[in-house]
This record gives C-alpha cells, sequence and structure tokens, in this order.
C-alpha cells in the first residue's frame, strides 16, 4: 500500500499559499488573517475600513506578507481588483474568503425599507457571489483553490434580522452549484456557519444582553467550549484554515457549522 504524506501538527498548513479576505479588517476576517499568515499564507486583507485594514497588514509582516486593499464586496470592480493584487503582488490565489458581513437591520418584514434590503443583499450575498466569480476566473486555469463563505447558523434555523437570514440562506445555495460547477477544476466552495461571535458585529446586540454575554458566558482568556454561548473568532479562523488547507481536499459543497452545537438547539433561547 502506498504511503501517503500526512500534515505534521503544528507544520505551516498554508505555506506558499495566496489568500484574498473580504471583510479581514476586524473579527472572523482579521482573526483569520493572523491564522493564515501564521501558517505560512500570504493575505490581501480586503475591506471598507481602511486605518484598521492597513494597520493589520503592517502589523502581519507588510506587503511582503500582507496588504490592504479598500474593497467594497458590493462593487465588482472593487471585488475583481482585490483578487487581481493577489495575481500581481503574491503570484496567484489560492484562497477566497468572502467573510465580509453586515448584521442590520431587522424589524417587520412589513416595515423593511427597501433601501436596507438591498444592502444588505450587496454586501452578503451578491458581494460574495462576486467573489465566487473573480476567484473562479484566476483559479480556474490553475485547476485548483479553496472558496471559503461565510453563513450563519440563521441559514439553517432563521432568527436573525430578515434580509440577513434570507441572504445567508441563499449562500448555501451558491456554495452548493458552484461547487458543483467548479469540481471538475478542482476548486472546492464550502460555507462555515457560525454561532455567537464576539467580534464588533455583536454591537447591535441590546446592552443588557451583551452585558450577560460578557459576564456569563466568554471572556477572551478562556478557552471556547461547546457549554459556552458564545465564542472567541479564533473558532472560526481555525474552521478556515482547515477549508484552506489541503488536509480538506475531498470536501466541497459542505456548511461546516461552528456553534457549540447551536443547531441541537434551535428554537430555544442563545
Ligand atoms: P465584524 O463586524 O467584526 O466584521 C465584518 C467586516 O466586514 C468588517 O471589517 C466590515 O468593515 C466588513 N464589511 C462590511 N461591509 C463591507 C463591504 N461592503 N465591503 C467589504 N467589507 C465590508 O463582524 P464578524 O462577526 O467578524 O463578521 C464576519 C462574518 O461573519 C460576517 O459575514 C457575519 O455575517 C458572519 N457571522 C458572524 C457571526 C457572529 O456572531 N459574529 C455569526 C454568524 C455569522
Amino acid at each position: 500500500m502506498a504511503t501517503i504524506a500526512r500534515p505534521v501538527t503544528g507544520a505551516l498548513r498554508l505555506q506558499g499559499k495566496v489568500a484574498v479576505i473580504t471583510g479581514g479588517a476586524s473579527g472572523i476576517g482579521e482573526e483569520t488573517a493572523k491564522t493564515f499568515v501564521a501558517h505560512g499564507a500570504k493575505v490581501i486583507i480586503a475591506d471598507i475600513q481602511d486605518a484598521a485594514g492597513e494597520k493589520l497588514a503592517r502589523e502581519l509582516g507588510g506587503p511582503d506578507t500582507a496588504r490592504y486593499i479598500h474593497c467594497d464586496v458590493s462593487q465588482e470592480e472593487h471585488v475583481a481588483a482585490a483578487v487581481d493584487l493577489s495575481v500581481s503582488a503574491y503570484g496567484g490565489l489560492h484562497v477566497m474568503f468572502n467573510n465580509a458581513g453586515v448584521s442590520g437591520p431587522g424589524g417587520p418584514v412589513d416595515e423593511i425599507l427597501m433601501a436596507d434590503f438591498d444592502r444588505a443583499y450587496g454586501v452578503l450575498l451578491k458581494g460574495a457571489f462576486l467573489g465566487v466569480k473573480h476567484a473562479a476566473r484566476v483559479m480556474k486555469p490553475e485547476q485548483s483553490g479553496s472558496i471559503i463563505t461565510t453563513s450563519s447558523v440563521v441559514a439553517q434555523v432563521a432568527g436573525g434580522p430578515l434580509p440577513y437570514t434570507t441572504f445567508k440562506a441563499a449562500l448555501l445555495g451558491l456554495t452548493r452549484a458552484a461547487a458543483l460547477e467548479l469540481r471538475d477544476f478542482n476548486i472546492r466552495v464550502n460555507t462555515i456557519s457560525p454561532g455567537a461571535i464576539w467580534t464588533p458585529i455583536m454591537n447591535i446586540l441590546p446592552k443588557n444582553v451583551l452585558d450577560e454575554l460578557q459576564t456569563t458566558s466568554f471572556f477572551p482568556a478562556m478557552k471556547t467550549s461547546v457549554s459556552h454561548k458564545i465564542a472567541g473568532p479564533d473558532c472560526i479562523a481555525n474552521a478556515a484554515l482547515f477549508l484552506a488547507s489541503d488536509e480538506s481536499s475531498y470536501v466541497s459543497g459542505e456548511d461546516l457549522a461552528v456553534d457549540g452545537s447551536h443547531l441541537l438547539l434551535a428554537g430555544t433561547s442563545l
């Protein structure tokens, strides 16, 4: 029987790979950028928070390792430019992480403003579609790549603002359709569905809920376990690391829930 090379625990799992991370200046994207660079990748941080994105790129080693580009994911030319930068600066694109997101607005369905609905659509669904489209453009000739999109547990069980829930659910369909189409090009397409993750997006929650989560559920010094109601962004970064690496070379069209069993608790409160 042939001997199969196995990744060694602790080894650099993304050595030689290049990743574009949208929403990379904050929260899950920021943590993922740090994790990917720690594992040998070069990263393009694509976001609309210029100061935070530039600062993170400097912290991660500057232009040799990490670059920031202003990229509103709802604008096709911005996403195309982020992908093109990965090729011109680092010689290719191996991992596309469609992670940019906004949460609001909520409220009753008959009161949702179309401008708010369209904005959520632009970032969450159109933005991810553009990421898939332009990643495929450069990955297909190379016959290789991993595209990862951040969905949410609300895609399965609702519970978020209506537009957010709608577009997060649509990302599962986008992922399956793209995975099927791109499998012959050896391009894998998957989603991650986080449960509650401690990032700035949580600031839409009422203060008393935030205080309760902080004091009773999670504090940064503590390693997250499934018994916690909220997790650190490292939990999602590690899931993205797996899907980005060759360790997941036979995984495509899947949704990986990283939620401390939140989906099993569907119907109960957090
Ligand atoms: P975050 O607010 O820290 O990060 C979101 C990032 O997206 C920010 O840097 C923001 O500037 C960026 N962004 C917003 N609009 C953009 C646009 N038009 N173009 C480019 N970038 C834009 O929040 P987060 O929790 O890290 O969110 C990351 C992803 O995780 C989002 O897709 C979010 O929906 C998803 N998610 C988060 C949670 C959670 O509990 N935190 C749960 C499920 C899913």
